[in-house]
């Protein structure tokens, strides 16, 4: 989500930085990324949202949230959700430099 149309993310590692696997801009010069254990969270976070709304029901499309890692902070707004696909797009603040 860090541009006017969000891009997809692919799955990196073994990079001379960063060892283990995550999950990286399409963008090569973009560095917005998600670690796996903050993409954990960040799922169970936005299931837990699902729990109090109700499973069936309700459309979760645009829902906004942000999500505290150890050690990022993340907004994720849901850009797709249906009975088959939910698509997350995320903005690691953290990495960005962006305050708020
Ligand atoms: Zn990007």
């Amino acid at each position: 989500m860090n541009h006017d149309e969000p891009k997809p993310m692919e799955i990196l590692q073994n990079l001379e930085q960063i060892k283990t696997p995550f999950y990286a801009c399409t963008d090569e010069h973009c560095p917005n990324r998600l670690n796996f254990d903050d993409y954990q969270g960040l799922v169970l976070e936005f299931i837990k949202a699902i729990d109090e709304e109700g499973y069936f029901g309700t459309d979760f499309t645009n829902y906004t949230y942000t999500y505290k890692g150890t050690r990022h902070k993340i907004k994720a707004k849901i850009l797709k959700y249906s009975g088959s696909e939910i698509r997350i797009g995320i903005l690691n603040t953290t990495v960005l430099g962006i305050k708020k």
